[in-house]
This record gives structure tokens, sequence and C-alpha cells, in this order.
């Protein structure tokens, strides 16, 4: 099969969470692009096994552009802080907003600061990271693409998950939201809605791989495999280029075909 290749070349990219997972894998692959990469996350170090060195310093290895802002999404004087920083590159072009938040309890025994604390952080953090990229966006006048990280979650509810699938939904309806209503300054927004994704999130990488060893997670994903985080970048890099001009506020789901079901 063939393969993409995708040129950011003095375009500059904000992604949330950054640091680990999907987040990093969509990062280094837009350093990789040419494109200007600010990482802004709560920490810098990877929590991925065997990943030591930040985002940014092994974009800068490979000979890209990159910063650590460390951010708190669930702030958004902290994200108004991410865009402040990207002024430094002219603007911002690309906006990721991907940092998340997990929390596995029954809907029973959720108590108020633990809905909260998944709320501030997924949706009132991806709600201000599109509102605040696009206020800039628009002060700028060039348009611009917002991708935001929804899940399988964001229409399957999974038992023990009320906290998280209510924020993956809501991402997912926002998206259309921000598209509407950025539309006219040229502004795309779209989500990728991830499967099992084998990271450090929630149940941890080891143990995800443990569980696809014993068949647990594979036997409901026709594609016969756990996601890993370099099966999302293509896409999200997709979404944000010009090839992807016509399409905005869509979901695009990457999950071994496990939502077919
Ligand atoms: P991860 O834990 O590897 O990475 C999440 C990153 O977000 C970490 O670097 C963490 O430090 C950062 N972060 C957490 N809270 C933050 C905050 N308040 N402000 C800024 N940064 C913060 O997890 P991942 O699997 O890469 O998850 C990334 C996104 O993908 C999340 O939105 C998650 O909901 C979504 N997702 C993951 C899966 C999966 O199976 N792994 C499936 C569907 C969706």
């Amino acid at each position: 099969m063939g393969t993409v290749s995708f040129d950011f070349q003095n375009e500059t990219v904000i992604v949330t969470g950054g640091s680990s997972g999907i987040g990093r894998a969509i990062a280094l692959r837009f350093g990789r692009a040419g494109a200007t990469v600010i990482n802004a996350d709560i920490r810098s170090d990877p929590k991925d096994k065997d990943e030591t060195q930040p985002t940014h310093q092994k974009i800068k290895n490979e000979g890209g552009t990159a910063e650590f802002v460390e951010t708190d999404v669930s702030e958004p004087d902290e994200l108004r802080n991410v865009i402040g920083q990207a002024r430094e590159y002219d603007s911002v072009d690309i906006m990721v907003n991907n940092a998340g938040w997990f929390t596995r309890a029954p809907f029973l025994d959720v108590d108020s600061s633990e809905f909260r604390k998944i709320h501030e952080i997924n949706t009132a953090g991806v709600f201000f990271g599109c509102q605040v990229a696009a206020q800039e966006m628009i002060k700028h006048g060039s348009g611009g693409s917002i991708i935001n990280t929804a899940s399988i979650s964001s229409t399957h509810a999974q038992t023990d998950q009320a906290p998280y699938d209510s924020t993956k939904a809501a991402i997912q309806m926002l998206t259309k939201n921000a598209a509407l209503e950025f539309a006219d300054h040229g502004i795309r927004v779209n989500a990728i809605a991830p499967g099992h994704i084998a990271t450090e999130f929630g149940s941890g990488a080891e143990k995800k791989e443990e569980s696809v060893e014993a068949g647990d997670l594979t036997k409901s994903i026709p594609l016969n495999r756990p996601g890993y985080p370099e099966d999302l970048d293509g896409t999200v890099l997709f979404l944000a280029s010009d090839n992807a001009e016509y399409i905005t506020g869509e979901t695009v789901y990457i999950d071994g075909g496990w939502q077919t079901y």
C-alpha cells in the first residue's frame, strides 16, 4: 500500500498532553513534518514505558523546532498563556486538544469532586482550548485547524465509565458546535475517536498488553489487535492539512473496527 507524507513547514501547532502516549506521537509526527511544535502538558517527562526524553527535546534532537509549556488545560488562563507563547512564532495554525484524564467507578459511587475534576480537564479543557485557539486564529486572519481527541466512549457507554464517557460525548458535540461557529472564519474543527490504544492512560500500557495477550481486548476488535499511538497521528495530520479542507465537524473513529458492532 502507498503512504502519505506531510509538509507543515512554517506552521505552528500546539498539542495538549503531548508528553506521553497519543499526544506525544502526534507532536513527534508534526515535528518530523517541519511544524513548530508546542507541547502543553502538566509534566514534560513521558509516562511511556522505555521513553525518557521529553517530546520537545526529541523533536529538537531530530532537527525540528519545539518547546514545552507547563500547562494545566483545566485552567483557561494557562491555555491563553500557551497561545501567547505561540505568538513568538507568529501565531497558532493548528490546535490539538488531546490532554485527558480517566477515572473508573460505578455510577452510584462517583463523588462530586471526581466528577468535576474529569469534566474540568476533559470537557472544559477542550472547550476553552477551542475557544482560545479560535480567538487567536480569527485575530490573525489566516484560518486554522483544530482537532480534538474524543473516544469510542463518545458514543458507547462502558461500565463504570459514566464520568469519562460523558466528557467524551461532550467533546464530540462541542466539536460540531465549534465547527459551526468558526466556519465563517476559515477554521475547521474535527475530532478523532481512538479505540483501545496501548498507552499508560487508565489501566496502563503493560496491563493493556497483558490483556491483549489474554485475549480480553482483542475479542471485540475486528482487526484483532490493540491500537498504538502511531496508528493515530497520520489521521490527525491529514485532518489538519489542506487535503481535508472540506471536512469539518467530523469525528473519525480509529479503533480497528471496534464501534462497528
Ligand atoms: P496518556 O496518559 O499517555 O497521555 C495523556 C497526557 O495528558 C499525559 O502526558 C498527561 O500528563 C497529560 N495531562 C493529563 N492531565 C492534564 C492536564 N490537566 N493538563 C495538561 N495535560 C494533562 O494517555 P493517552 O492514551 O495518550 O490519552 C490521550 C487522549 O486520548 C486522552 O484525551 C484520552 O481520553 C484519549 N483516548 C485514549 C484512549 C486509550 O485507549 N489510550 C482511547 C480513547 C481516547
